[in-house]
């Protein structure tokens, strides 16, 4: 049997065509799977439980309803674009949120699993933006607010974000090797699955004079991303994204 790990799909109404390569890979492997970890920025954006009804995400909770009801366990850790998922979106679609980081036993093996946002360290401007929303007060504050003062601070905050990006040098917004090591250590761990930056692969490293991995997964944008893992091995792979009939 498999462990299936996939992140950075930053599903949305504007791409539809992930969605249907997502709602696919659901029936086509999840389904069969022994869990699924979505580790991050499954959505665009999330405003607030209230979205778990609305119809732009109907066919995805469904299609995550079904399988949580037959068996196979979801679990979630949210990402920066979709850290407000919360009790409400668990007790609706079955999926079970885990703290960033967190390890889990996978085939006997301890693995650290987390979004990775919060490795990358040598970008200063946005880890006090990050401390900053995942504030209690900030997100008090903000799900107090209507639907449509909520859209339009994430329009907002999308905005920004992409000027700041366009100005960073690329290895910036990638991970820093001693937050690698130091959350390595901390848990006791040399196996570690993260998404966010979009660098997928594989870096396998000294650490204490062992060996360690760290798996970075893909983003599906230009087409899907998971990792496959059962007790042999772990495998990366890409799935393609059908051409518009
Ligand atoms: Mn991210």
């Amino acid at each position: 049997m498999t462990t299936l790990f996939i992140s950075d799909l930053h599903l949305c109404a504007e791409r539809p065509a992930i969605t249907d390569l997502f709602l696919e890979f659901i029936h086509e492997h999840a389904a069969q799977a022994d869990a699924l970890y979505i580790l991050g920025d499954w959505f665009e954006y999330w405003i607030g439980d209230e979205a778990v009804t609305d119809d732009e995400y109907r066919s995805i909770v469904t299609t995550i309803q079904k399988i949580t009801d037959s068996g196979t366990p979801v679990f979630i850790i949210p990402g920066n674009r979709d850290f407000l998922i919360g009790n409400r979106f668990e007790e609706y679609t079955g999926c079970r949120l885990l703290p960033d980081p967190s390890v889990i036993d996978l085939y006997g093996k301890r693995v650290l699993v987390m979004h990775g946002d919060s490795l990358c360290t040598d970008d200063h401007e946005y880890q006090t933006f990050r401390q900053h929303v995942r504030s209690e007060d900030w997100k008090r504050d903000y799900l107090a607010k209507t639907v449509e003062e909520r859209h339009n601070i994430v329009r907002e905050l999308r905005e920004r974000s992409n000027v700041a990006k366009a100005r960073k040098k690329p290895e910036i917004m990638d991970v820093n090797g001693h937050a690698v090591n130091e959350i390595m250590r901390t848990h006791q761990v040399y196996d570690l699955i993260h998404g966010h930056t979009h660098r997928p692969g594989e870096h396998v490293f000294d650490l204490d004079g062992k060996r360690a991995r760290r798996m970075v997964l893909g983003d599906w944008y230009e087409n899907g991303s998971v990792l496959r893992c059962d007790a042999d091995g772990w495998v990366l792979e890409t799935l393609p994204l059908h051409a518009p009939a």
